[in-house]
């Protein structure tokens, strides 16, 4: 049984369970982790609220009974939590908004579980965009 490497917190959307798992694996080495789902994903840390609580209540359980060394926020291209793709003038000013949401979520998780190494992580649902950058 492999270890637990991250806990993961991510969006539930279908389109992105084979593409996250692909990303972490070849590009951040990371094949075992916890996953925690929610539509929005790093959304959920970003903003205060109920949602929050919950995945940080699942972060924590992750923490103390797998072990992970670290915790990856992910939010993804044309996420629905946000409007999709459709709710930004390009790819240019969606990519940015969703890393500034994730250096809040970020920022939040390291606040609440200081000592633990925290990755940001932005998905794109192809392996390149139409602007060839790469996740
Ligand atoms: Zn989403």
């Amino acid at each position: 049984m492999p270890a637990c490497q991250a806990v993961v917190v991510s969006c539930m959307d279908f389109r992105l369970r084979e593409r996250l798992a692909s990303v972490l694996a070849l590009r951040h080495g990371i094949s075992g982790f916890d996953l925690i789902c929610l539509a929005g994903g790093g959304k959920n840390l970003a903003e205060a609220g109920p949602v929050r609580d919950v995945v940080l209540d699942n972060v924590e359980v992750s923490l103390r009974l797998h072990r992970p060394g670290q915790i990856v926020v992910v939010n993804h291209q044309d996420c629905g939590a946000y409007g999709g793709s459709a709710a930004f003038a390009s790819w240019e000013a969606e990519r940015e908004f969703h890393r500034g949401e994730l250096e809040l979520a970020a920022t939040f998780v390291r606040n609440a579980f200081p000592g633990v190494e925290v990755r940001q992580l932005f998905v794109t649902l192809e392996e390149t965009d139409s602007t060839g950058a790469q996740q």
